[in-house]
């Protein structure tokens, strides 16, 4: 036992090393936001890290994500350690881009220092050559599912085959010699501690909608026209109609934003766009709401006797956080702050967000804790990371012990996880489970 504790120590003296080195990555990832599948420079950035340690890897996975490999002295399982890419869009933020509105709201930022932290650990000298296995360092992608009318195109054209990064990735085959994976996103919850872990997540599916109306001079002779945005408005109101009948314990969200109102002021709106989220705790819960959903949809077309376009993409599934896991990454969080510190959220408790590891926990067992360091609200103009040391190394370092934890003594520990913790479905059921909820439909408002 004494030697994995000082393989521990040895990580983190690496990591601690490093100190400038890693904040300053999540440092310069924050000054140039890319939201999700046009992460270039991000890539950049990652690729010229990942060079600097020595790592070999690939790129352009799922357009803009990496995969690089640390092999330990012995085989055995692989254990991936992931960091998210993209940005937000939110305009007013203290670090948007002006030009985009692109700014990193969600901390994904800190992600890149956290992994490139994890295996600047990992590689350091006396400690990879005592694990049996291989870390895979995976810059993903595309995490926050944005900009839909613009991955629906890349979807059509054939670029993209599911539509956000995590999901593209599992397509793509990218997960499939990885056995575990584990990530620790930044919360600004003080109820999450220094470090918290467990809880679960919103699955949803995605909807992008054009209203279809008729173009006619608004001022001259609005009632030779069909107007779209009329119509579309009658479907968000009808939307707020439903929320009585959604039951608590299925978190449903519904929510949208008009991304298209219309194209010239004096000229009756005929092509109006709306882009939509249906969230919910189950994939039950999620197909009832998103029959609603329609339903209101078809109602603004109906009233106003326009077309509407309901296209449904496949969004994120629940979370499941492997306790084994979770117990592993819980006691190596407690070393380094404290037991007090370190939170645990029991699994009936649901954050109404998503994240596209929920897919990947559907398939392999996974881990997606959350560290402090971050101030505001999430997804807000004042959501900002204000202490590296928590937000990066903290969570580098206990991701590095976590994995050799799993990969020490012949990887008995991550032996077992696998042993004990059956997915919920293969990839393949994964993949026709997601194939199916693409669903396109025209409704005409007759
Ligand atoms: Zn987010
Ligand atoms: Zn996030």
């Amino acid at each position: 036992m004494a030697r994995v504790e000082e393989l521990k120590a040895k990580a983190q003296a690496a990591i601690d090393t490093r100190r400038d080195w890693l904040i300053d990555v999540a440092k310069t990832v924050l000054h140039h936001p890319e939201p999700g599948f046009h992460e270039r420079k991000t890539a950049d950035l990652v690729s010229q890290k990942l060079h600097e340690l020595g790592i070999a890897h690939d790129r352009d996975i799922a357009l803009t994500g990496l995969k690089g490999y640390l092999t330990g002295g012995r085989l055995g399982p692989t254990v991936a350690v992931i960091g998210e890419m993209d940005s937000l869009r939110v305009p007013g933020h203290a670090y948007a881009d002006p030009a985009t509105g692109a700014a990193h709201a969600c901390g994904h930022h800190c992600q890149l220092g956290m992994m490139l932290g994890a295996a600047v650990g990992l590689q350091a000298a006396g400690v990879i050559e005592h694990l049996a296995g291989r870390v895979a360092l995976i810059a993903v992608p595309a995490e926050e599912f944005i900009d839909v009318e613009y991955r629906w195109q890349l979807h059509q054209e054939g670029t993209l085959g599911l539509m956000a990064g995590k999901q593209e990735f599992i397509r793509l085959g990218a997960f499939d010699d990885v056995d575990m994976a584990m990530m620790v996103h930044t919360t600004s919850r003080p109820d999450d501690g220094q470090f918290a872990v467990g809880g679960t997540s919103n699955g949803h599916v995605v909807k992008y909608v054009r209203f279809i109306g008729k173009a006619a001079h608004a001022g001259g002779a609005p009632h030779e026209g069909i107007n779209a945005l009329q119509a579309a408005m009658v479907a968000l109101n009808a939307l707020n109609t439903q929320r009585e009948t959604m039951r608590d314990n299925d978190t449903i969200r519904l929510h949208g934003i008009l991304t298209k109102g219309g194209a010239a002021v004096n000229s009756i709106p005929a092509d109006v766009r709306y882009e939509g989220r249906v969230r919910g705790r189950s994939i039950e819960a999620i197909i009832d709401a998103n029959m609603k959903m329609d339903r209101c949809l078809k109602a603004g077309a109906l009233a106003l006797g326009a077309q509407v376009h309901i296209v449904t993409i496949p969004g994120y599934l629940p979370m499941q956080n492997n306790a084994r896991l979770m117990e592993i990454f819980k006691s190596n969080a407690a070393h380094l702050v404290g037991a007090s510190h370190v939170k645990t959220h029991p699994s009936t408790q649901n954050r109404g967000g998503s994240t596209d590891m929920g897919d990947l926990s559907q398939i392999m067992p996974v881990i997606h804790p959350y560290t402090a360091g971050a101030t505001g609200t999430g997804h807000g103009v004042d959501y900002v990371v204000q202490d590296y040391e928590q937000a990066v190394l903290a969570p580098a370092k206990a991701m590095a012990m976590s994995v050799i934890d799993l990969l020490v003594e012949d990887a008995a520990k991550a032996t077992e996880v696998l042993a004990k913790s059956p997915p919920t479905m293969t990839k393949e059921q994964y993949m026709a489970l997601q194939n199916s909820r693409f669903i396109e439909e025209i409704y005409e408002g007759k």
